[in-house]
């Protein structure tokens, strides 16, 4: 029997939805993006995701049969063994949705589902920056942060498939900030996310006039326009404030890293999503503060590293789980 050799990767957002045929080594052979119309309600939504695992088949002209299976990421909260989509805020509608079978009913193909961290981090292993590392600890930091743990090459999920939420940990009880989007206090997502860190910046900036920083002329006078990527281009042209916010915003991230290595003592730690594309100011930071915040004594050994799958790693990750 000829040997099935791809892969299809569904990686469902509240935006959009992005399906992807792979190769066992790693080669993206098409896809296809489509928007998610998640405010038009979990049929609709469904039936995108659906158009977009067709979609993909017909624009590479892969079979079914050449398929080894599918898998979907989603935003959590999710339940992988059962493959069940609870609730996630950003797909209104979807209550218990049971995706990876409505999607083996209709392509006869074996599905797997996974939140998008965790999938994140496994495609990172197979094919990205954690290769070779069989204890990764995978975060994501962009509009929130996400985790994964992977142990002995596999995704660690616990009792109830919740495990790897460690954006989540509290890392200031008494942070003045705002409550976190899970309605804690002082989460390191809600004090090191892009979204946490501008507005921190803009925080400053309204305090000083900040008239005199290069933020002010890129956003247009418009401080309420600011966003991380600012914030990076700012940081890239020498601006102090812009340096200081993103020193800082390292700072926090190594401080909750160093208690994420006393937990884990990973091999390797892969920090993905938009802050990642800072580069060496963030990551200096983040090492340094790790490091320094650890009772683990090799931690200074850890690597911690830049993910390298860019914008297709959910369609990557999602694949992952099928290897
Ligand atoms: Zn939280």
């Amino acid at each position: 029997m000829k040997k099935r050799k791809y892969i299809i990767g569904v990686d469902v957002g509240g935006t959009k939805t992005a399906s992807g045929v792979i190769t066992g080594n790693g080669h993206l052979v098409g896809k296809i993006v489509l928007p998610t119309c998640a405010r038009r309600g979990r049929d609709v939504s469904v039936k995108q995701v659906l158009s977009s695992v067709s979609a993909v088949l017909e624009r590479t002209g892969i079979g079914k049969k050449d398929l080894k299976g599918i898998g979907v990421c989603a935003p959590g909260p999710l339940d992988p063994k059962r493959g069940i989509v609870h609730n996630p805020p950003n797909l209104p509608g979807w209550d218990n949705v049971p995706l990876p079978a409505i999607i083996e009913k209709k392509f006869g193909v074996r599905t797997e589902l996974e939140n998008d961290a965790n999938a994140a981090g496994m495609a990172e292993m197979i094919w990205g920056a954690a290769r070779g590392y069989k204890n990764v600890f995978y975060v994501t930091v962009s509009t929130g942060i996400g985790t994964g743990i992977i142990i002995g090459g596999r995704i660690y999920h616990g009792k109830n498939g919740m495990a790897g939420e460690g954006g989540h940990c509290t890392i200031n009880y008494d942070d003045t900030g705002g409550p976190c989007g899970c309605g804690n206090i002082g989460c390191v997502e809600s004090m090191a996310s892009g979204p946490a860190t501008s507005r921190r910046l803009i925080k400053k900036m309204k305090k000083s006039g900040g008239k005199k920083s290069i933020l002010y002329r890129l956003s247009g006078g418009d401080l309420g326009a600011i966003t991380m990527r600012t914030i990076a281009d700012a940081a890239r042209q020498k601006d102090k404030l812009a340096m200081d916010t993103i020193k800082e915003q390292g700072r926090i991230l190594g401080i909750w890293l160093g208690g994420m290595i006393n937990v884990l003592d990973p091999g390797i730690i892969v920090i993905g999503g938009g802050v990642s594309s800072i580069g060496k100011l963030i990551f200096d930071e983040i090492r340094k503060t790790a490091y320094k915040s650890t009772v683990n004594v090799f931690a200074a050994k850890t690597p911690i590293v830049p993910a390298k799958l860019k914008s297709d790693v959910g369609i990557y990750g999602a694949a992952s789980i099928v290897m």
